[in-house]
């Protein structure tokens, strides 16, 4: 089964684009609303990093969501779509002073803490504005996510969060620094993880640092469990909203979340991937020794996942029902790397027809880059091509 896409409307606009279908992104956000909100005090941040295409973020600010931020371009742009600053969390190992400043200027709602270091200059920041920072520490729960190497985040050996064993010792520093206001913990294990042991792993270990703290009489008021669910990529049209259900009754289960905490998530990939496409024409049909070749004018600049991650995009010719030939789909940078799907089956290609890449709303958009001299892709909504 293939995606519906106006077709008509699509041969009016210069490829390659981004293409999202916001009545799915809606009831995505509607399913988050209704089943987060069976659970009291669980609070759902979007991690704007996932996509920040200004009509993307802003219908996701309608409907209520927090924002979760890795830059201070990112605080800018969550403040432009309208996201109060109350409802903004800031992560990342390298904030800069200026990033920092600019959290400070806003009131965000808290820093997520990665080092002492970043500790030290906050409170420094924090100090010379008169202003009491709100941090919250990111543990390394050292917990593995049954997912790409390069997604897992949550392991011991990880330039991201702060070991367990020096947990006691950063609470400490915080807890003599003036204009810092220690309000909880956060933790993020990994991306496109489909295994809820894993969340469940992560929960057990919350319980334990817990447990822990809770013997030296501190109990935060917040709890941060970052993202992470993933979305079938293999069946875009299956399942295209992700089973929020099960994923928040698996921490409604395991993790024992005290009367006075709040429990905030950051989910970026489940909000926004099944919603998006990359649209692509096709250039050239070309003939190998032992293959066919479909040569596209979107390339790895538009779409990194391929080549980045070797992830798989589902790839459909939504300009013909003609029977399928098997193609290796390419783009046309310079880069062997440049292939978007080896051996895929399409209804037969011809120049000029139009290709999806499916499930491309997270992580793609907002990863392109300028290799080549070429132009950014557009991003366009369903709403505006009515
Ligand atoms: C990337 C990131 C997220 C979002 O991850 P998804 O897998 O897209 O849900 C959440 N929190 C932090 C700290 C991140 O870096």
């Amino acid at each position: 089964m293939k995606g519906t896409f106006p077709i008509h409307k699509f041969r009016e606009l210069e490829t390659p684009f981004y293409y999202y279908d916001t009545n799915l992104l809606r009831h995505t956000l509607d399913t988050i609303r209704k089943e987060a909100g069976k659970y009291n005090k669980f609070c759902v941040h979007y991690a704007v990093k996932a996509n920040a295409n200004p009509k993307v973020l802003s219908i996701i600010r309608e409907s209520g969501l927090g924002a979760d931020c890795v830059s201070g371009g990112e605080i800018k742009a969550a403040i432009k779509a309208g996201f109060p600053a109350n409802k903004i969390v800031y992560a990342g190992v390298g904030k800069t002073d200026a990033e920092i400043n600019l959290g400070l200027d806003y009131d965000i709602f808290c820093f997520n803490v990665e080092s002492v270091p970043e500790l030290e200059v906050i409170n420094e920041l924090a100090t010379a504005k008169g202003k009491i920072a709100r941090v919250a520490f990111r543990i390394n729960p050292d917990v593995g996510a049954h997912t790409h190497a390069n997604i897992t985040t949550g392991l011991a050996e990880n330039k991201f969060g702060i070991s367990m064993k020096d947990m006691d010792h950063v609470i400490d520093r915080a807890l003599e620094m003036n204009n810092i206001n220690f309000v909880g913990l956060h933790f993020h294990i990994g991306s496109q993880i489909l295994d809820m042991g894993d969340f469940t792993a992560l929960c057990n270990r919350i319980n334990e640092l817990q447990e822990k703290l809770y013997a030296r009489q501190i109990i935060v008021e917040h709890i941060n469990v970052g993202g992470g669910l993933g979305i079938d990529y293999a069946h875009p049209n299956r399942q295209p909203v992700p089973d929020f259900a099960s994923y928040f009754e698996t921490y409604h289960k395991h993790l024992k979340l005290r009367p006075q905490q709040t429990l905030h998530f950051e989910l970026g990939r489940s909000v926004v991937g099944q919603c998006g496409s990359l649209i692509t024409k096709v250039i050239y049909v070309k003939q190998g020794t032992n293959k066919q070749f479909a040569i596209v004018d979107g390339g790895m600049t538009d779409l990194i996942r391929p080549a980045l991650y070797q992830a798989y995009h589902k790839i459909e010719n939504i300009t013909s029902d003609e029977a399928t030939e098997t193609y290796d789909v390419v783009g046309p940078i310079c880069e062997s790397s440049d292939v978007f799907g080896k051996a895929i089956d399409l209804n037969k290609v011809k120049r000029g027809d139009l290709i999806a890449l499916r499930s491309a709303g997270a992580y793609g958009e907002i990863m392109a880059s300028g290799y080549n001299c070429r132009q950014l892709p557009q991003g366009y909504t369903s709403d505006e091509l009515v």
